[in-house]
């Protein structure tokens, strides 16, 4: 009789917990995995991905004004909330069917229920079942955070229900400087909602790159949307179907929705963890972890959003690829979170890796920035005005190239490219001596000479 019920308990299946459970299940290990709601977590049932499908239903109103310039005559075009929904949920229905048959066909087997801690070695389902682990993973992700219950909460919507509206809002108020409510501000503005930002700082997407927040402030509100900065929602009212926002400075918004995208927090709360002994991370209210996700009991491990170190998809993935190697695969992997490539898929959209300029000036002693603004070809047709910003952050004594900040269409699929030369530590004359590739957008960054500024700091006496 085996001393434990199974080698390896995940408890979740999304992006984190079901790469870990393939690749221990591959390793050869008895792997059970619990998952609450979907198969596939966040990323895929409400979060990168039926995202990134909105983004591109709500990009075609682009298309469609640009067509013009180009000799098109488009008839007046219309667009049905319902059918993008619709449309979006089979896709989604589809993809976690293919989540739940990879994960079966690894050998790992999927409960559809909740589990929580009972002892550091035992999990309790919500169907009563008792199962014992040799070792626990925790891949429960992170939910959306309100912030401060104002009065009025109970009507605002996050990110879990904007997938799901009946119809769409006419008039949308989106409270959040970061990338989950820029997105959809852009999405809503795509499909002619009227939108409004509000955020309590004094510019959105705080750690980006300076220039980066300047360009597509400037982009979305050239695009209609309001962007109000320095003050928060303070109340809600609610007449009917329609709401009204009041705001820290004393004026007041009419909406059909309002959504908070505020921020999440990691999944921990009735987990049982202090059953299990798991300790929290004070810094950031996630599971504490070391560098190869172990928790503060040797066999129970945690990876992905639930840990809060760098909220993105592939690095759950790559944390929880990495635990499986390691407990299962007599391979010990650390994971370098070093160089990450982001994206922010506003209209136009934001790629990034590496450094800021902000960041690089505070690490290094000579940091040349090479800069350029520009309209892109299409809109010399189309009459769109529009322009892509890009961005290189060398550093001055090395030469290595240690940012890239594209703003403009298709910024995310130049970035995902440029970042694997700035990983291998490219210098700035390896991007001068690649050849353009021309007529393009991304030739810019093999053909910028002349640093736009250059800053060096003088060593302290
Ligand atoms: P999750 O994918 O959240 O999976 C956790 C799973 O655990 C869930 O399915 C949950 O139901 C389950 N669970 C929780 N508790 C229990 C329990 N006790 N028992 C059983 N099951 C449980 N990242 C990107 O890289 N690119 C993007 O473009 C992007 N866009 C996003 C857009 C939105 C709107 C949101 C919300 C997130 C986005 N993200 C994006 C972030 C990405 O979705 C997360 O980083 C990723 O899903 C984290 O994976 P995970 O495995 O840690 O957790």
């Amino acid at each position: 009789m085996a001393e434990f019920d199974v080698d390896l308990f995940v408890i979740g299946g999304g992006s984190g917990g079901v790469r870990a459970a393939r690749i221990a299940a591959g390793h050869g290990a008895r792997v059970m995995v619990a998952e609450e709601y979907r198969m596939g977590g966040t990323c895929v049932i409400r979060g990168c991905v039926p995202k990134k499908l909105f983004v591109l239903g709500s990009h075609v109103h682009f298309e469609i004004a640009d067509a013009a310039g180009f000799g098109w005559t488009i008839p007046s075009a219309t667009f049905d909330w319902r059918t993008l929904v619709a449309n979006k949920d089979k896709e989604i229905a589809r993809l976690e069917g293919i989540y739940t048959t990879n994960v079966e066909k690894s050998g790992a087997h999927i409960v559809k229920t909740r589990a929580v801690f009972e002892d550091p070695h035992t999990l309790r389902l919500a169907t009563g079942e008792a199962l014992t682990a040799k070792h626990i993973l925790i891949a429960t992700g992170s939910a959306p955070n309100h912030g401060q219950m104002i009065p009025g909460i109970e009507h605002v919507i996050s990110s879990n229900e904007v997938f799901h509206l009946e119809e769409l809002p006419k008039r949308i108020v989106i409270q959040g400087g970061g990338y989950i409510a820029l997105e959809f501000a852009c999405i809503f503005a795509g499909f002619g909602s009227d939108v409004t930002v509000i955020y309590r700082g004094d510019n959105i997407l705080r750690g980006f790159d300076e220039d980066v927040r300047l360009h597509v402030r400037a982009e979305m509100e050239r695009e209609g949307i309001t962007v109000l900065t320095g003050c928060t929602v303070s109340k809600v009212d609610r007449h009917g179907n329609e709401f009204t926002s009041h705001l820290t400075n004393g004026s007041s918004i009419a909406s059909d929705k309002v959504m908070f995208a505020i921020g999440r927090h990691p999944n921990v709360a009735n987990l049982g963890l202090e059953k299990a002994g798991v300790a929290i991370n004070p810094r950031n209210g996630g599971i504490a972890v070391d560098n190869f996700s172990r928790s503060s009991v040797p066999h129970i491990y945690a990876i992905g959003d639930v840990t809060h170190r760098i909220n993105l998809t592939p690095v759950a993935i790559r944390e929880g690829h990495a635990f499986a190697d390691t407990v299962f695969g007599k391979r010990p992997v650390e994971v370098d979170h070093a160089t990450i490539p982001t994206a922010v898929f506003s209209q136009p959209e934001i790629g990034t890796v590496g450094l800021t300029e902000a960041e690089a000036r505070a690490q290094f002693s000579r940091v040349d920035i090479y800069k350029t603004d520009f309209r892109p070809i299409k809109s010399t047709m189309s009459g769109r005005d529009t322009r892509i910003l890009m961005k290189l952050v060398v550093d001055g004594t090395t030469d290595r190239v240690v940012g890239c900040h594209i703003v403009g269409d298709t910024a995310a699929e130049i970035v995902q490219a440029v970042a694997i030369a700035v990983k291998m530590k490219a210098t700035k004359a390896d991007f001068d001596a690649t050849f353009a590739l021309h007529p393009t957008a991304a030739e810019e960054l093999v053909t910028m000479r002349t640093p736009t500024a250059r800053y060096i700091r003088e060593a302290a006496e």
